[in-house]
């Protein structure tokens, strides 16, 4: 029976878990991110120690992944300092001396809802996460998204609504990108109180929905996904996708011609079919292409 290592590398915590064949589960370990120092040790063990026969990563980023860089499947940019410029993806091969593969954390999510989830049997789909901070994953015929760098979904510029008292947003580099006015810190920051305790009838869901279907309008004109999903932390909050599923066909105001928009039906903007595992499976999907293509 075959073993793959699946890694989902976060900021705040590292996921490791092995799977076989069957995708089932079999072991799922969680650590703090600590330096690379003290982190990658403790992660090569753990997968040596399983015998994995292939790796799969599923990274924060930004990450290099253009297979011609020199620095391919390294992290660049990071607020996590000792993490900047690692090369992440060298380092396990190196380690491990197994077919190891890396794509951002999203877009590992995005592979596993198209391959197993919500957007099964389709062609193209969106997933994105509202959490500590917004990323977005896009699988156009059942590939995730590069392009020049890798879409930063989150980080697309929004007009503010008015009622928002913060609107000048958060995001240290933009401001008030879609990641600096709607990603959990930033109801945090706004509202004075950590977001799963803002009460549903606040008005700061109204905007938060707002948002959010602000992304959805700018995502269905330049994609035209079949699917989007929506998951993360801030997704907790159930009653934001009915709330978003109206504003985006108020937003759209007919000229979509899709009745998945139109009509603001509710299975068009969902949550993530694979639950909570979207980005474990997601590690595993790029685990088992890393053997199938060695
Ligand atoms: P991360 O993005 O760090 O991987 P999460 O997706 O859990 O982790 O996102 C964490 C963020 O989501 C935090 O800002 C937190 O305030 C927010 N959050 C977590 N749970 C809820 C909830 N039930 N309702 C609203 N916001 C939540
Ligand atoms: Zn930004």
């Amino acid at each position: 029976m075959l073993h793959f290592g699946a890694l989902e590398a976060g900021g705040t915590k590292m996921v490791l878990s092995i799977l076989d064949e069957n995708r089932q589960i079999l072991v799922r370990e969680s650590i703090p991110t600590e330096p690379p120092s003290v982190t990658m040790p403790v992660m090569i063990d753990f997968f040596r120690n399983h015998q994995v026969d292939s790796l799969g990563i599923g990274c924060f980023g930004p990450l290099d992944l253009n297979p011609a860089s020199a620095s391919y499947g390294s992290i660049t940019k990071t607020p996590k300092l000792a993490w900047k410029d690692y090369p992440i993806l060298s380092k396990f091969r190196e380690a491990l001396q197994i077919p190891c593969a890396i794509d951002t954390d999203v877009n590992a999510a995005a592979l596993a809802e198209h391959a197993y989830g919500a957007a099964q049997g389709l062609g193209s789909c969106l997933y994105v996460t509202i959490g500590t901070g917004i990323g977005g994953g896009l699988v156009i015929d059942g590939k995730a998204v590069h392009g020049l760098v890798h879409p930063e979904l989150g980080h697309m510029l929004l007009r503010p609504v008015e009622r928002d008292p913060s609107p000048d947003g958060f995001c240290p580099y933009h401001k008030g990108c879609l990641e600096g006015l709607a990603a959990g810190p930033a109801l945090e920051k706004r509202w004075g109180m950590p977001a799963f305790q803002i009460p549903e009838d606040h008005v700061a869901w109204d905007i938060e929905a707002y948002y959010l279907a602000s992304m959805c309008h700018n995502a269905i004109t330049a994609f035209s996904p079949e699917k989007i999903i929506l998951g993360g932390g801030v997704m907790h909050q159930h009653f934001l996708f009915d709330k978003v599923r109206r504003l985006v066909a108020q937003s759209l105001n007919g000229y979509i011609a899709s009745p998945a928009i139109t009509d603001g039906a509710n299975d068009y903007i969902v949550p993530p079919g694979c639950g909570e595992n979207s980005g474990v499976l997601g590690a595993y999907l790029l685990a088992r292409r890393a053997l199938e293509e060695a």
